[in-house]
């Protein structure tokens, strides 16, 4: 609710202001260049000295302090999506003077798995299960990046495990789908949490954004690749995506209620094969859920009894879900993940063809259970 307007009642104002500045008068050449000089490696600017918005916005960084606040971090750095954060995050890691070797647990989100697969950035890339990770560690292992739950599956992957088989070598957890609310990562040995911000956080569809939460070492190493690199979050985006933190545990506990109760209702329907949801009996083996894990989530994931012809129907029968790709907002949004999100995924990790994955909002549960009742009827119409 607090976190990152520590600076407002000395500007006089009460809401976040926006700084649209794209360069700042400076006091003297002195304040210019020593400000300069600090944020171009790393750092925070001295007073008066935000250079050019590349290098520093204010906007943005009261969005970065409320995120490592809400992350138990002591930095966090902010983007123009979730991917560029990774991107920068993944260039820092390379750079570390490891190598070049990253093990990337699988399941993972479409897009990391094919930046990842693709070398694109100069990494090579071992895919494992989560249990396989000392096992694909090598002596120039820069990084291990992992998500939980895991999209689309929404498997849970204990964190504490992964850092403890990684050893020395730094965890990256994709917190997207749980939220600073239900999962920190980094009190479970992470070295670096990332969002896709323009889900959960910002929560109404309407702004892009990524961030990168981490210790001071890893933000100062990740700060200037974005300053060099250029992928920003823009200062509208950072208010938006700042505005929308005071009303995140609201909106992820009213969301995670429906979706367990749908999740129930789902089990029990002849057209559905499989729901993928960690609050049901035996989804969390290990006993994540109420540890690591503070809630299931709003995240399900349904496999239909039908495959892809029944899934089409499905998902063409749907009024109240929104069929488009993306999560976390307040409305609900349906997707088929093998055609859409995790497309670029190699076919032997691509989730099957009658996986739909469905995003709960805020909808009241009767209306979305109505909903989904009247698409499963089409679904299973022949
Ligand atoms: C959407 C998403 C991303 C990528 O974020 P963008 O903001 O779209 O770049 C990364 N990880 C997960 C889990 C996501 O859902």
């Amino acid at each position: 609710m607090h976190a990152g307007r520590d600076d407002l009642t000395a500007l006089g104002v009460h809401a976040l202001p926006i700084d649209l500045s794209t360069t700042n008068p400076l006091p003297d050449i002195e304040v210019g260049g020593g400000s300069y000089e600090a944020i171009a490696t790393g750092g925070h600017p001295t007073e008066g000295g935000n250079v050019y918005a590349r290098l520093w916005n204010p906007t943005v960084a009261r969005f970065e302090r409320a995120l490592a606040a809400l992350e138990g971090a002591e930095d966090s750095v902010a983007f123009g999506t979730g991917m560029a954060a990774f991107s920068a995050t993944l260039l820092a890691a390379l750079n570390q003077g490891r190598g070049r070797h990253v093990v990337a647990v699988r399941p993972i989100y479409g897009g990391t798995d094919h930046l990842l697969a693709s070398g694109l950035l100069g990494a090579e890339t071992t895919y494992c299960a989560p249990d396989e990770v000392g096992d694909a560690l090598r002596d120039d292992t820069c990084l291990v990046v992992m998500e939980t739950p895991c999209n689309p599956t929404l498997e849970l992957v204990d964190i504490a495990a992964v850092v403890a088989a990684a050893g020395d070598v730094p965890v990256m957890v994709d917190n997207t789908f749980a939220t600073p609310v239900l999962q920190n990562p980094l009190a479970h040995g992470a070295a670096l949490v990332l969002h896709s911000a323009t889900k959960y956080l910002g929560g109404h569809g309407d702004a892009m954004g990524g961030v990168v939460a981490s210790n001071t070492a890893w933000a100062e190493a990740i700060r200037p690749v974005r300053a060099i690199t250029g992928g920003l979050l823009h200062p509208l985006g950072a208010y938006l995506l700042h505005r929308g933190l005071p009303t995140l545990a609201l909106r992820v506990r009213a969301q995670q209620a429906t979706a367990g109760e749908l999740a129930t209702r789902l089990l029990d329907h002849p057209a559905v094969a499989r729901v993928h949801y960690p609050g049901l009996p035996g989804a969390d083996p290990r006993g994540i859920l109420g540890g690591q894990l503070r809630g299931p989530g709003a995240m399900l994931t349904v496999e239909l009894a039908g495959g892809y012809a029944a899934a089409e129907r499905f998902i063409g029968g749907l009024q109240l879900f929104t069929h488009a790709v993306s999560l976390g907002g307040v409305d609900s949004l349906v997707q088929h993940p093998a055609s859409l999100t995790h497309r670029p995924v190699a076919p032997d990790a691509r989730p099957g063809a009658g996986v739909v994955r469905l995003s709960i909002g805020l909808e009241a549960g009767v209306d979305l259970w109505r909903d989904l009742q009247a698409a499963l009827a089409q679904a299973s119409a022949t």
